[in-house]
């Protein structure tokens, strides 16, 4: 009997302790409509930004690590004698394979076996644009992180946002939409099945991987011009790369219209600071929008930390269920999306490329051969 009863409160206690975390999570628990003091606004700002500040640099160490596990892997391919593991991550730089394989998927309803890191990652990568808008590119993409570091050079430089004239800027932003365009339809609509499973088994793509650090060892000097040119113009316009021709931050743009999770803006409890205006890194009119539904929002939440009301603005779901979603939740739903997908995709066996470590042996023996050119 008194074992039931303390069975009975451990379970009551659990589910208080639960219900608290998502209290905490979602705010429920707080009278948010009060303006927040000077201080513990910069104490928010603060954790917010550390927040985002720790997913980049996780992610950017990560992929440092992968990329010199892989040339460190390369060097032994090169040698003949392989005795340590490809990284699966590298083709995470291999993004139109991994397109490719999408439609090889809803051809043959079966994941290409040349490529499949490539292509769960780009799934990962996707279904956060499904659910969080493009927080891919605030929170984990490297070159989002490169340019937002070229972007806080700017404004020290110059000591002002610097951006192109609405009148340029619209018709730039569909740069990115136009590539983007030009990829799929390419490969959705001018290949057949069988090109693109050609294409896929090609000496090429079972390849790509080396070739692509190759070029990068081995930089022309017009890639090395068009790189420094990019780096130029992302300190001239910040975000160039992101906001004008990246085609993943078209695709995200794209399914972020479908987001659930937006922020939010609660007009009763605004007191017209523009505050959240002002932070944001994509010149959007926070302070003038009930949900921020633009293509372009990456979802820094660098305008709800910058916001004294805590219920003012907030990352939600939409009504009718009305959820809202805290910084540090926000964060950690990410990071189980995009590194889950990943961990599954490894613990399920969709990870491994069906290249063997001898294949490429050979392979890169004879890299200069025309096979090895670009499939037309
Ligand atoms: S500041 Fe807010 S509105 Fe602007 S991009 Fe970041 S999350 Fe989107
Ligand atoms: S939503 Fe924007 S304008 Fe309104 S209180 Fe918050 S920061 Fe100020």
């Amino acid at each position: 009997m008194r074992l039931a009863m303390s069975r009975d409160t451990m379970s009551e206690q659990v589910l208080r302790f639960t219900r608290s975390l998502w209290a905490r999570a979602t705010g429920a628990d707080e009278d948010l409509a009060v303006p927040l003091k000077a201080a513990a606004l910069k104490q928010r700002r603060r954790f917010v930004t550390g927040l985002r500040w720790a997913s980049q640099w996780f992610w950017l160490l990560i992929t440092i690590a992968v990329g010199a596990q892989f040339m460190r892997w390369v060097r032994q391919v090169e040698t003949g004698v392989v005795t340590i593991d490809r990284p699966g991550g590298v083709e995470a730089f291999l993004p139109l394979s991994a397109l490719l394989s999408l439609r090889h998927l809803w051809e043959t309803g079966a994941i290409s076996p040349v490529r499949p890191a490539g292509f769960m990652i780009f799934l990962a990568v996707a279904a956060t644009g499904l659910l969080m808008k493009r927080a891919f590119c605030s929170w984990v993409c490297p070159v989002g992180t490169a340019s937002e570091w070229l972007a806080g050079l700017s404004r020290r430089a110059f000591g002002r946002k610097l951006a192109l004239p609405r009148g340029l800027d619209l018709p730039m932003r569909s740069l990115k939409y136009l590539l983007l365009l030009f990829f799929a339809s390419a490969i959705f609509w001018r290949m057949s099945g069988a090109d693109v499973a050609m294409f896929l088994d090609s000496p090429y793509n079972r390849v790509a991987d080396v070739k692509m650090l190759y070029f990068f060892e081995q930089l022309s000097p017009f890639a090395a011009k068009v790189i420094f040119g990019l780096v130029v113009l992302s300190i001239a316009i910040p975000y160039f790369w992101c906001r004008y021709l990246c085609p993943y931050g078209a695709l995200l743009g794209f399914l972020s219209l479908l987001s659930p999770l937006k922020v939010t803006r609660d007009a009763a409890s605004c007191i017209d600071c523009d505050l959240c205006t002002k932070a944001c890194p994509s010149h959007l009119p926070v302070a003038k929008l009930t949900r921020v539904s633009s293509d372009e929002c990456v979802g820094c939440i660098s305008c709800v930390a910058a916001c004294p009301v805590p219920r003012a603005l907030r990352v939600e779901t939409p009504a009718p269920w009305r959820r809202a979603l805290r910084p540090a939740a926000f964060a950690v739903v990410l990071l189980v999306l995009f590194g889950g997908t990943m961990v599954a995709a490894k613990v399920a066996g969709v990870w491994r490329t069906n290249v063997s470590d001898e294949e490429y042996v050979s392979r890169v023996q004879e890299l200069n051969d025309p096979r090895y050119g670009h499939p037309r």
